[in-house]
C-alpha cells in the first residue's frame, strides 16, 4: 500500500524507542501494559494487510515483554519478518541498542 512506506518508518521508530525506553526489570503491570498494547496495536494498526500479517507473527511468536533486551530482541525480530517479506536486508538484533538507544560506537 502507498501509505505503508512512511506509516511504517513512523511507527517503527515509535515501537523501537518504546523497547529502548522499557525498564530492565519491569513491574508485572509495566509488563502487562506492554503485552496488551501490543496486542490492541496489531488490531487498530491502519495498513490492514500489514496488521493482518502481524497478528499472524503474533500467534506464532508471542511477544517476549520480560525485560527491555528481550522484547528490543522479540520486535527486532518481527520486524526482520517484514523485511524478509519485502525483500530488505535482514537487520543484526545483537545491535538494536545501538541502533534505537545508545547510539552506534563508530
Ligand atoms: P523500515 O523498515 O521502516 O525501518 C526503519 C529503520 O529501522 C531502518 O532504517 C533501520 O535503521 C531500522 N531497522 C530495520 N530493520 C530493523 C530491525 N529488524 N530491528 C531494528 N531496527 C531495524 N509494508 C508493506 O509494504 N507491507 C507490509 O505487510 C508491512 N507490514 C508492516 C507491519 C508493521 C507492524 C509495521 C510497523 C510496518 C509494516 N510495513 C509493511 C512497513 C515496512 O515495514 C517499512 O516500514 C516501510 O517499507 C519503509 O521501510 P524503510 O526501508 O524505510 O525502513
Amino acid at each position: 500500500p502507498p501509505d505503508a512506506e512512511a506509516l511504517g518508518r513512523g511507527t517503527w521508530t515509535l515501537l523501537h524507542s518504546i523497547a529502548a525506553t522499557y525498564p530492565d526489570v519491569p513491574s508485572k503491570s509495566q509488563q502487562s501494559d506492554l503485552f496488551s498494547f501490543v496486542k490492541l496495536f496489531s488490531r487498530l494498526y491502519p495498513c490492514w494487510v500489514c496488521a493482518e500479517d502481524f497478528q499472524t507473527y503474533l500467534g506464532k511468536e508471542v511477544p517476549r515483554v520480560q525485560s527491555r533486551d528481550e522484547f528490543g530482541i522479540w520486535l527486532c525480530g518481527a520486524h526482520n519478518e517484514v523485511n524478509a517479506k519485502l525483500g530488505k536486508p535482514q537487520f543484526d538484533c545483537s545491535r538494536w541498542q545501538e541502533r534505537w538507544r545508545t547510539g552506534w560506537k563508530d
